[in-house]
């Protein structure tokens, strides 16, 4: 038996002209994934992709991957044959038996896109029906809420059968949105608010600020951790470790109290839009959540994107952390996210931060900062962590 994996793309079908660019992205970034599997052949064909596994290749652990690619809005495991409905009724009765014994009703649906098959779509769903009710006797046929739905598509190259497919993880093709700077702490927003924008088809380097010995190796290991866990989902990813420690000594040393996180995520949006600009990226992404702690007023927010370009994309800014904790449970980054090590945002709190900074005050006090040569220091020291997935 012929097994296959069917993906049906989604959004990506109605985009006209772009739809070969976003197919063939697409392919390319399935293949990638599942290299590190076995050998499997990928191929586009009427907007859904074909997926076959060399002899002995891992079809559930491919299965699984593909469930985490963006751009598939849904996939099956189906077994091909020849077009011809004898064929056809024999393969669903073998391939679909375990489906069938546990199903209490059932119906047959047929799609033909070849249409020099001989029969219709009604036609071939009736005659296969038969053969499956004959089967299957203890199974009944129920055309209008059936607890299975058998599905058999005759298309160019073959025909297929399947049961109902799973949900795909939607979106669009990592990539074909461009690229983008994500802003990656330890927490449980910002890995949410990566995967957010890395499933509208962006292309992420993660960024991370790391105040050592303020913040351990332990806090370190735990972002790399889980961006490891975002390539599941965002593809090959590098991770860009920004020495932090000297500017937040100087902000401590330097400007007064109740302005330490400000002008700290001032340098933040610095650094990391020199980072994007280095590597043509066109938006800066954080968790930021409207009301969430001091720095997310829209007056802070405003001081903070005073001193850069780039847009900043914040998915979260309207959800409440119910919804965003539930979010980060679903794509495997809560357990992690919640593990106790500090972050650089911990370090050097303000006891009474201001909460409707004006940005004239903010420049002011920032103003006795070389901030040029702070972020130049912390350019130098860069250093970037490969993140894949195997
Ligand atoms: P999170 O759960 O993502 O840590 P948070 O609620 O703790 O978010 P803040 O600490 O104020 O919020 O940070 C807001 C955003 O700034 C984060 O979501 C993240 O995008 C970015 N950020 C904060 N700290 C760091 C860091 N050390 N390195 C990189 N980005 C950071
Ligand atoms: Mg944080």
């Amino acid at each position: 038996m012929n097994d296959i994996i069917l993906l049906k793309l989604g959004e990506i079908v109605l985009k006209g002209l772009n739809r070969r660019t976003f197919e063939q992205r697409l392919s390319a970034n399935v293949r990638r994934r599942l290299a590190p599997i076995g050998k499997f052949r990928v191929y586009c064909l009427q907007s859904i992709i074909y997926v076959e596994g060399a002899e002995g290749s891992d079809m559930d652990a491919a299965f699984e991957a593909l469930k985490k690619v963006f751009g598939i809005v849904s996939l099956t495991r189906a077994a091909a044959c020849e077009k011809d409905k004898d064929a056809i009724a024999k393969l669903a009765v073998e391939y679909l038996r375990r489906d069938m014994e546990a199903a209490k009703s059932f119906k047959v649906e047929a799609k033909r896109s070849d249409k020099a098959f001989p029969m219709t779509s009604i036609e071939l769903s009736q005659y296969v029906g038969g053969e499956l009710s004959d089967a299957y006797p203890d199974t009944a046929v129920d055309v209008h809420n059936p607890e299975l739905t058998v599905h058999i598509e005759v298309r160019d190259l073959a025909a297929y059968v399947h049961a109902t497919p799973v949900h795909g993880a939607g979106g669009l093709p990592v990539g074909s949105s461009g690229t983008a700077v994500t802003l990656l702490s330890g927490g449980i927003d910002s890995p949410v608010s990566s995967y957010m924008i890395a499933k509208r088809g962006v292309h992420l380097i993660p960024v991370h600020f790391f105040s050592f010995p303020y913040t351990s190796q332990q806090a370190k290991d735990k972002v790399i951790e889980l961006g490891r866990r975002l390539t599941e989902y965002c593809g090959k990813m590098t991770l860009e470790v920004v020495p932090f420690t000297h500017i937040q000594e100087e902000i401590r040393d330097k400007c007064p109290e109740e302005y330490f996180t400000l002008i700290m995520r001032r340098f933040m949006m610095r650094i990391a839009e020199r980072i994007a600009l280095d590597n043509n990226a066109k938006a800066i992404v954080t968790g930021e959540n409207l009301g969430q702690v001091a720095s997310q007023t829209m007056e802070a927010m405003a001081s903070t994107q005073a001193v850069m370009s780039l847009p900043v994309l914040q998915p979260l800014i309207g959800m409440d952390k119910e919804e965003i904790v539930v979010r980060a449970r679903q794509i495997g980054t809560f357990d992690t996210s919640i593990l106790p090590y500090e972050d650089c945002c911990t370090v050097f709190t303000p006891r009474h931060p201001r909460t409707r900074p004006k940005l004239r005050d903010v420049e002011k006090v920032e103003s006795v900062l070389d901030a040029d040569s702070l972020v130049s220091e912390a350019l130098a020291g860069l250093e970037r962590i490969e993140l894949n997935h195997e």
